[in-house]
């Protein structure tokens, strides 16, 4: 039995493709509550609150959201526009669909702002880039609010401006104009305005393939950041031959190599490099191996995966994709279909929960049975940190007039993602970033809407 319709208080924007997830009467809400003193002081009244309700079960949870979502949500109407990422705990892909805000991937995030000039605050509940995206594109007048400040990817915190910076600046002394940068989705505004000072491009998973294809088109080197596994199936997918990337380290080890420590043959291979890579990678997607896709293709699944996965996994796969592929791959499925996913494990949970009410069997790649254990998926906990009691608490200090500046979101913010802190830049450095990122942000976005 599904949720009745009123619950859904308003319709889906027409660019987002709804997830298709129902809330159902015995559908925990939430997987796991975090502690108090993990809640900043003015979110502390809503934990408690909260952590005092018997049950997890939408019956409890969903009359307490009520009565502080919907005065929110009534007193800015189409002011406010809630999002969320398909990697969110199910239980906020649930609500902020419930409550008529949007989940997608962070292409589709990030366009938000320009699609939608009448919405004037944007309640993110996701990692930091991904509000900063939307923040650079934001208009003057349109303010971005995340959920829980301490949300941070862990891809990103390896590739920060000041680790990448100094190897692009002994990079650029060797190249010059002939180098570019490629910033993938999850980096720092600051590290996305690196790539637009160069003449390149943003990329996502969805459109990796199209902007490092663009960029290969100029002749230029590509310094691709910060993942990678991506990088290293994007140059497969751009017939980039193997011996034509230079794999560079990733976070402080990276920021510590220069050219001068290479020896001769390195040094030699670096200037043959059609593509430079940053060693960044997402902890979430390299748990998967080509074993484990040949597990369940032995067993009849047609087994997709992210391409943050290592290549040999991407490879061995029957497909890859971004969120939206995969997620697309599920509900496009038809009865008794089955689809292993190598994915961040909240997806995957998401994508099994409704494929099952279509029929379709989902099970996560990693989940191969050995030595009486299955589960080895697992969920990107940093995102995780967004729950019932930091959506209510953010609406409810709008609704107020109060919301905490912590969690209001600038571009070239230096978040701490232990304390939630942020160092803000002063409104003319801001500015200089936000012409920056903005420019790397419009070019992705010219290169795949063509
Ligand atoms: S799943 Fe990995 S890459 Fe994606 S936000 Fe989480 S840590 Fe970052």
């Amino acid at each position: 039995m599904t949720t009745t319709p009123e619950t859904h208080v308003r319709p889906t924007a027409p660019d987002i493709p709804g997830s298709g997830i129902e809330l159902v009467p015995d559908m925990p809400i939430c997987q796991t509550d975090l502690p108090l003193d993990w809640y900043q002081e003015e979110f502390k009244p809503y934990a408690e609150e909260y952590l005092a309700l018997p049950d997890r079960l939408p019956e409890t949870v969903l009359p307490w959201m009520d009565a502080y979502v919907r005065p929110a949500l009534a007193a800015f109407g189409d002011r406010i526009m809630l999002l969320a990422h398909y990697y969110m705990g199910g239980e906020i892909v649930k609500l902020v669909e419930r409550y008529g805000g949007h989940v997608a991937d962070s292409y589709q995030l990030a366009l938000q702002t320009q699609r939608r000039p009448e919405v004037k605050i944007f309640v993110e509940s996701a990692v930091h880039f991904m509000a900063e995206a939307i923040a650079i594109l934001a208009a003057p007048d349109q303010d971005v609010w995340i959920t829980n400040p301490k949300s941070g990817c862990t891809m990103e915190m390896m590739a920060k401006d000041h680790m990448v910076e100094p190897v692009f600046d002994d990079l650029y002394r060797r190249y010059g104009d002939d180098l570019l940068v490629v910033a993938y989705m999850n980096t720092s505004g600051r590290v996305k305005a690196l790539a637009g000072r160069t003449g390149g491009s943003v990329c996502t998973s969805s459109n990796a393939a199209k902007v490092v294809a663009w960029a290969l088109a100029q002749q230029k080197k590509v310094f691709f950041v910060p993942d990678r596994h991506l990088g290293e199936v994007v140059a497969g997918w751009c017939h980039v031959a193997p011996d034509a990337l230079f794999q560079w380290s990733g976070g402080l080890t990276g920021a510590a190599e220069t050219i001068a420590g290479l020896s001769a043959a390195e040094r030699a291979r670096l200037d043959r490099a059609q593509m430079v890579l940053w060693g960044g990678f997402c902890g979430v997607h390299t748990v998967f191996t080509p074993e484990h896709v040949q597990y369940w293709r032995e067993r009849g699944y047609r087994v997709l995966v992210h391409p943050e996965c290592p290549k040999v996994v991407v490879d061995a796969a029957d497909g890859a994709g971004s969120t939206s592929y995969l997620w697309k791959a599920m509900t496009d499925a038809k009865p008794g279909d089955k689809l292993a996913i190598a994915t961040e494990g909240h997806f995957v949970r998401n994508a099994r929960d409704q494929g099952a009410l279509r029929g379709v069997e989902v099970v996560n790649v990693a989940d191969v049975p050995r030595d009486g254990f299955a589960g080895m998926g697992c969920g990107c906990a940093t995102m995780s940190r967004n729950d019932p009691p930091h959506l209510v608490a953010i609406l409810d200090l709008l609704r107020k007039g109060t919301p905490p500046d912590l969690n209001r979101v600038l571009p070239g913010d230096v978040v701490n993602e232990i304390s939630g802190t942020r160092e803000r830049l002063p409104a003319e450095e801001r500015a200089v970033i936000v012409r920056d990122a903005r420019r790397a942000l419009e070019r992705m976005i010219a290169i795949t809407e063509r």
